[in-house]
């Protein structure tokens, strides 16, 4: 039997705090934007002229963060060593019209987001959280808001009016079966957008539109006997965020003392990849690309110097992987086990579903043995369809070399999922040692 070391468990008490912080995307930028200005980085505005010099520096969009280090000379030219991730999660988003309700019950309308496990969703004691966007004289503002009361469920049928469940199988209509419950009475037209005013503290016919999510209430927490592991939602994917965070701060802190790294250091925080990355703030729009590219041109850069930078950059997408199921082993390919708190898992996938090629492997694994840390490599069995990550899009995007890599963790997708307590810290570790190298 391991035990997760100390430091390993102080990296993932961190992570339950990170984990707490942030129950929608909007939330996991303003903690890491937090993080971001306790560790001495700047926000910068898109709309404006960037500084000529260089710095510790981020700027948001929506649901999306891109920061970075450059040295005080300015963009390092030697190319961009980034790590991207996506601040989202599978689950629902309050719909438009919300206030709905049928046999005494008032309801929310929920649109389903991304791929949940469904059946996870049931009977569990969820809260409010999102974004508000209300009129004011010189046009919108918007505010963010979190509501950890328990006070939407959505009822699974008893198993009397459902005998077949257990054998069968559950079967949720999508439209249908979950509408989460919030009280009693009659539908209450425009209760929810007096909900909303109330927790915003502005009346509710300044409220324009909103995007709001249900998240579970229960606080994620260290588990097992030993605290071996992490239980709690949005695993997938704040423990890469929380990651990649931590080692782009450990970089830039060590960069004044040490040889900065040669490679310009960024971490690029992605929206919208549970629901395929095309939009404005996800990884397979135009965010990541212009943000660079304004990098080498305020540094004084020209067109040729940016485009020679990408062709010498790099990219680690860092996404969560499946851990080898113990009661669904013959799912898995045999020959490639991955073990829960094994270490970073390099993610293979023939058809580019990953974006992993053999170079990027051989330097991640490389980084790992300096970091002294464990690595695993996953491939799919050949009968299960494989999912992917923003990797592919950022590869392809930028055309530069990008590697798939992440935790392992069990009930990808579940409204609580679970990875072992020492693995995030690994990566952090080995992340830090791939963005040293370069
Ligand atoms: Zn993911």
């Amino acid at each position: 039997m391991t035990l997760p070391t100390d430091d390993a468990l102080v990296h993932a008490r961190d992570l339950l705090t990170y984990l707490h912080a942030a129950p929608t995307p909007h939330h996991v930028v303003s903690e890491t934007s937090g993080r971001l200005d306790a560790a001495g980085f700047s926000p910068l505005d898109q709309t404006a002229e960037w500084p000529a010099t260089g710095g510790r520096f981020y700027v948001i969009e929506g649901g999306a963060l891109i920061a970075w280090v450059t040295p005080d000379a300015g963009a390092s030219g030697h190319g961009f060593s980034i790590i991207g991730a996506h601040t989202d999660s599978p689950g629902f988003r309050i719909k438009p019209r919300p206030d709905t309700g049928r046999a005494g019950f008032r309801q929310l309308g929920a649109e389903v987001y991304g791929g949940p496990l469904l059946n996870s969703w049931l009977d569990r004691d969820l809260g409010l959280a999102g974004r508000v966007v209300f009129r004011r004289p010189d046009g919108f503002g918007s505010l963010t808001f979190r509501d950890d009361r328990p006070i939407l469920r959505i009822p699974q049928l008893a198993i009397h009016l459902d005998r077949d469940v257990n054998d069968k199988g559950l079967q949720l209509d999508r439209q249908r079966h979950l509408q989460p419950v919030w009280g009693l009475g009659d539908v209450d037209e425009g209760g929810f957008r007096s909900y909303l005013g109330e927790q915003v503290h502005l009346s509710p016919d300044q409220i324009e539109s909103w995007d709001v999510l249900p998240f579970d209430v229960q606080p994620a927490a260290l588990s097992g006997p030993n605290e071996e592991f992490v239980s709690g939602a949005r695993l997938d994917n704040l423990v890469s965020c929380h990651a990649g965070l931590g080692a782009l701060i450990a970089v830039s802190a060590s960069a004044p003392a040490g040889a900065p790294p040669r490679h310009t250091p960024v971490l690029a925080l992605f929206d919208h990849e549970e629901v395929g990355s095309t939009s404005a703030t996800g990884a397979n729009g135009a965010l990541l690309g212009r943000v660079l590219e304004r990098i080498t041109l305020s540094a004084g850069g020209t067109r040729d110097d940016h485009l020679r930078a990408l062709a010498g950059s790099h990219c680690i997408s860092a996404d969560m992987a499946h851990a080898t199921h113990p009661n669904y082993p013959e799912r898995h390919d045999p020959d490639h086990p991955v073990r829960l708190d094994g270490g970073p898992v390099i993610k293979i996938n023939a058809q580019q579903r990953y974006a992993s090629e053999a170079v990027g492997a051989a330097s991640f694994a490389a980084a790992c043995e300096r970091a002294d840390v464990p690595v695993q490599r996953f491939v799919s069995n050949n009968t299960m369809p494989c999912g992917s990550t923003i990797g592919p899009l950022t590869a392809a995007n930028l055309g530069i070399r990008t590697l798939d890599v992440g935790v392992a963790q069990l009930g990808m997708h579940s409204i609580r999922e679970l990875c072992g307590s020492a693995d995030p810290h690994r990566l952090t570790r080995a992340l830090v040692a791939t963005l040293h190298a370069s």
